[in-house]
């Protein structure tokens, strides 16, 4: 059965409705699923966190390619379906949760170091790298996109990759250069590399969106492209600057730092940055510079 007919097929059985107020709109083209799960290259040494597995389309395949799934549906009334598609998977864990409130290490952190029943890999220390084993599947809500990439790039263990369905808007944001940098851009690249590795048209999901989504592929970096001596007091500058939309930068930090414009406009000179740019026009080693020379407020 296509994966059309099948999700029509689920919702009826289970007469369920597709929930709005949850971004849920299901994937139901079968070269779009096959597409997601090459992009993420799985080996059956991986762990996948899939983010939303709806009714199990996806997850299916995912464990087919990865030793471990652990799939987090927030929905109660999807927990029923899912427990019937995956049936006879034993490589997938279901949690009923939502992401944003679970600390993602604690689960997959089990998986990857915990005694199981499939062949993982212990790791020496997870902390501070991205594991090579952990891998974030999601055909994400376009609301918790943001949230969701920051809730899994800041946590103490990082996936090794990334593979996001967004929205073609949110891909194009996220892949961004200087001149259309925003605070999701400067966040992402900070921690990995994003690339859109496919496009996906509205009619591919049930029920269809009103705008086509995206793909996207985040390799995630062993270490910060660019040295900052604390990514807290990095984000603080980078937050105050992107916080006074379309202020030149020495309004903004010195109203989101709170710092006097004379402290703001030396930090900003001994960057090397004109202090009438705007914050979507810098680098992101110009971010490191100012954040060198900016005063830590803590
Ligand atoms: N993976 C399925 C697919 O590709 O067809 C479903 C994708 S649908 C766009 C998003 C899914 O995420 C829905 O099943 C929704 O209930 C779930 N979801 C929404 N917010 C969530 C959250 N905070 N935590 C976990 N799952 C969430």
């Amino acid at each position: 059965m296509s994966s059309a007919s099948e999700v029509r097929d689920l919702l009826a059985r289970f007469n369920l409705r597709p929930r709005k107020s949850l971004g849920q709109n299901f994937l139901v083209d079968d070269a779009a699923l096959d597409r997601i799960v090459s992009a993420a290259d799985l080996t059956p040494e991986d762990t996948v966190l899939e983010i939303g597995p709806g009714l199990g389309t996806l997850t299916r395949r995912l464990a087919r390619a990865a030793g471990q799934v652990i799939a987090v549906e927030l929905d109660q009334n999807l927990i029923p379906i899912l427990r019937y598609t995956l049936a006879g998977y034993s490589n997938i864990e279901l949690v009923h949760g939502d992401i944003l409130k679970i600390d993602p290490p604690s689960l997959v952190g089990e998986s990857l170091h915990g005694p199981t029943d499939h062949p993982t890999t212990r790791l020496p220390d997870y902390s501070t790298t991205p594991s090579p084993h952990y891998k974030v599947v999601a055909n994400l809500p376009y609301y918790i996109t943001s949230a969701v990439i920051r809730h899994l790039l800041e946590a103490p263990a990082h996936p090794s990759r990334l593979i996001l369905t967004v929205q073609l808007e949110v891909a194009q944001r996220l892949i961004a250069g200087p001149g259309d940098m925003s605070l999701l851009a400067v966040g992402v690249q900070f921690y990995g590399a994003p690339a859109i590795v496919a496009r996906i048209k509205a009619g591919s999901f049930y029920p269809a969106p009103k705008v086509d989504s995206a793909v996207v592929r985040i390799e995630v970096h062993a270490q910060p492209p660019v040295g900052v001596r604390d990514v807290d007091h990095f984000f603080a500058v980078v937050r105050a600057g992107f916080g006074q939309k379309r202020k030149q930068l020495h309004n903004s930090l010195r109203i989101g730092l709170s710092l006097p414009a004379e402290v703001v406009e030396a930090a900003l000179a001994k960057a090397g940055i004109d202090a009438k740019r705007r914050a979507e026009t810098l680098a992101l080693e110009e971010w490191a510079a100012l954040a060198q020379t900016l005063p830590d407020m803590k």
